[in-house]
């Protein structure tokens, strides 16, 4: 029996009101809320779907990243570059309209070669139950998303040429100069104009006062003030069946999202935890240092950029029909580049994430730790729940982890969180901390 502290934030780590649930009806989280978590278990039966599931994902991820590159490298190959670049000149001469040219085509060629991928990809999301969307909506989403990426690339690669005309040499610098204040700006949009064209928000408060304000107790005895204009329920369970929440936006924006799953399927101390969770995200700002690590990046991924290109059209321009980097025949060559940089840099951008992942993960056992001897349990009950139901493959290689994972393997989060139970009571589980990524990855895109 667990002991619980009076006070608002009781609540939130002592067993749900005694509900009379029979067995069939318990929520997965009320479910595993009645074992005792050591470790990160899954049926035979579970087991052999995620291990099919991870195969096919790594797979699918890893075409997917080969599939882009090569097709990138058979337009600059044959020559797809100069001729659209004739066919934009001969369209208009005004130069955001060949930019609007010449970036359409280039994003619509790499769309629909990646086409039977991503439906495979929803198809098998469809298959394990991950997914609800149908496929009519998902169409309409895929082809919403073509549609942002080319509104935001079309200015993008217009003030890049910009750039290259007025510096051939220093460009490079310039344009991570002027990436920054987009940036900042893109992921300040995100969460206001991007995100409502895909799915639904409310104020949390709005349809689970009751959960909003347990959440706000437990910001409030963490020391935090987090409005509860900035906590939102988001209408998951249209499309997805797994569980989520995350942190997005900066400024006047940023604000903590929990998917209408999670709040619907998991137990108020499990929420508990994922909240706080968010809550390390939130106020050891790691929108901000995610900002600034990509910034790190980009600032060597353009230097390179700029390095690379000039040798490849010193060496092969001629034969790609390539005279200059500042003529828009160059587009395939340069997104080839740094797609290929953004391959390669992925284990420091993974790294770097799981580093934020594992700080939230700390600073959350921190906060409920102080308050409750059950926050360890809720904690893994709540890895469990999210990866019995998303299929999460208990024990992916490393040099995969190493390479691609954005958030540590469950297994090992449930792991640290059970450590943490000793380290709790001192108070000395906290680790500096660092993002905006959901506790799991979305089942959508590439957040
Ligand atoms: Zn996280």
């Amino acid at each position: 029996m667990r002991e619980c502290r009076e006070g608002a934030t009781a609540l939130l780590f002592c067993p749900m009101p005694t509900a009379p649930n029979s067995p069939q009806t318990l929520t997965p989280g009320e479910a595993v809320a009645r074992q005792t978590i050591t470790a990160y278990t899954l049926t035979p039966e579970q087991m052999e779907r995620a291990h099919a599931l991870y195969r096919t994902r790594v797979t699918l991820s890893f075409a997917s990243a080969l599939l882009g590159l090569t097709v990138l490298a058979a337009l600059v190959w044959w020559r797809f570059g100069p001729r659209l670049q004739r066919l934009a000149e001969r369209l208009s001469r005004r130069r955001l309209l060949q930019a609007a040219v010449v970036v359409s085509l280039v994003q619509l060629v790499l769309a629909l070669a990646q086409l039977p991928l991503s439906l495979y990809g929803h198809r098998v999301a469809l298959a394990y139950g991950l997914s609800v969307q149908g496929w009519g909506s998902w169409l309409a989403d895929w082809g919403k998303s073509q549609l942002i990426m080319a509104l935001l690339a079309i200015p993008i690669v217009w003030g890049l040429y910009a750039l290259i005309r007025r510096s051939p040499r220093r460009w490079w610098l310039y344009a991570w100069l002027c990436s920054l204040p987009v940036a900042a700006a893109l992921v300040f949009a995100a969460p206001v104009v991007i995100d409502p064209l895909f799915q639904r928000f409310e104020p949390l408060s709005d349809s689970h006062p009751e959960l909003a304000s347990e959440l706000q107790g437990l910001a409030r005895s963490a020391g935090l003030e987090i409005p509860s204009s900035r906590v939102f329920l988001m209408n998951a369970s249209e499309k997805y069946t797994t569980y989520n929440a995350y942190v997005t936006g900066i400024g006047a924006s940023k604000r903590i999202v929990v998917w209408d799953t999670t709040a619907r399927d998991l137990t108020i101390p499990q929420i508990g935890f994922i909240f706080s969770h968010e809550m390390g995200h939130y106020v050891l700002h790691h929108i901000y240092l995610g900002l600034a690590f990509t910034s790190l990046l980009l600032f060597v991924g353009l230097w390179l950029t700029n390095r690379l290109a000039d040798a490849a059209l010193r060496r092969e321009g001629a034969r790609w029909r390539l005279g200059s980097l500042a003529d828009w025949s160059s587009l395939p060559l340069l997104a080839l580049l740094l797609s290929a940089l953004a391959f390669f840099s992925s284990p420091a951008a993974s790294a770097f994430s799981r580093w934020e992942e594992r700080a939230a993960d700390s600073y959350a056992m921190t906060i409920t730790g102080r308050l409750t001897p059950g926050a360890a349990q809720a904690a893994a009950q709540a890895f469990q729940v999210l990866g019995e139901r998303s299929y999460s493959y208990p024990s992916p290689s490393p040099l995969l982890v190493f390479w691609s994972y954005s958030h540590p393997p469950l297994a090992q989060r449930i792991r640290f969180v059970l450590s943490a139970t000793s380290k709790d009571s001192t108070g000395s589980a906290e680790e500096p901390g660092s993002g905006q990524e959901p506790v799991q990855p979305p089942a959508r895109g590439s957040d």
